[in-house]
């Protein structure tokens, strides 16, 4: 989420104000960090591994240095840390901040843990990832931008993010008929890409639509879900309120709604912190 959250939709929804104010908190501090924009890579010798599903951040052959901003992530948690924090996210901030001071090696092992792999070791891994992500995405925002660009959708229509390789967090529907289509969005460096109208995400099956409940009082957002693996994505119809409606944390109601229903949220979360969970 970047910008000012509309106050009217705090308004409408309350309980989304602890989450509100811990991202905009968090949004400010990253903005403090006069971080610089990662340089784009040149993409002719990327491709081949495009063509074969690599995305690009997982690609030898368009190196994009994120050590710098990965190393700036040290400095975000200090500077939360520093300043008054809900008490359970205080608590989780101060025992990440002394992990990091004491082992200079997990700076250097940052960039592989964000972007998923699972064999490296994380103190409160949800809350790095958070903090972690939200520092990526800025500093990659011309990188992911000039990807856009350059990308053939068409070529790519896989199910997890071709930046960074992430599953979606949540769906899209722009355009207007003919032209109407599908994108996935990811929550972690915040591409958007191209996928199939009618086909699950998650288990890819495509033998049944997927089927669309409304959502009283939230006519620009549903819950798509398949009626195979039970998998739901929370979709934004419409474009131009992309800032608010794909955040996903704007939407965590619509989450327990779909629960509720006995769907699954197999969707990506940037979310997940123990200390959210508890508060
Ligand atoms: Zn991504
Ligand atoms: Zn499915």
């Amino acid at each position: 989420m970047t910008g000012p959250l509309p106050e009217g939709w705090l308004e409408e929804h309350p309980y989304l104000r602890p989450i509100a104010g811990l991202c905009a908190r968090v949004d400010r501090a990253v903005s403090e960090l006069g971080l610089g924009e990662v340089a784009a890579p040149a993409l002719d010798g990327y491709r081949d591994d495009f063509e074969a599903g690599i995305p690009l951040l997982a690609s030898p052959h368009a190196p994009v240095d994120l050590e710098a901003a990965a190393a700036a992530v040290g400095d975000l948690v200090r500077s939360l840390q520093a300043g008054p924090l809900p008490a359970p996210i205080s608590g989780e901030m101060s025992a990440l901040a002394e992990d990091l001071a004491r082992d200079p090696e997990r700076s250097r092992r940052l960039v592989p843990f964000l972007l998923g792999d699972d064999s490296v070791e994380a103190p409160s891994p949800g809350l790095l990832r958070f903090l972690g992500w939200m520092t990526l995405a800025r500093a990659l925002r011309a990188v992911v931008e000039g990807f856009g660009g350059w990308r053939d959708e068409e070529r790519w229509l896989r199910r997890y993010c071709p930046s960074c390789g992430a599953g979606p967090t949540m769906g899209q529907i722009a355009g207007t008929d003919p032209a109407r289509h599908r994108l996935l969005c990811c929550g972690r460096c915040r591409t958007r890409w191209r996928w199939r109208r009618t086909q699950c995400p998650f288990c890819e099956n495509d033998s049944h639509r997927l089927a669309g409940i409304k959502v009283e009082g939230e006519p620009a957002l549903r819950i798509d879900h398949c009626t195979e693996c039970r998998g739901y994505l929370k979709t934004y119809v419409g474009q131009g309120e992309e800032s608010l409606l794909l955040a996903d944390w704007t939407s965590l109601h619509l989450d327990l709604l779909a629960q509720e229903r006995g769907l699954e949220r197999k969707a990506t979360s940037l979310y997940d912190m123990e200390s959210l969970r508890g508060g």
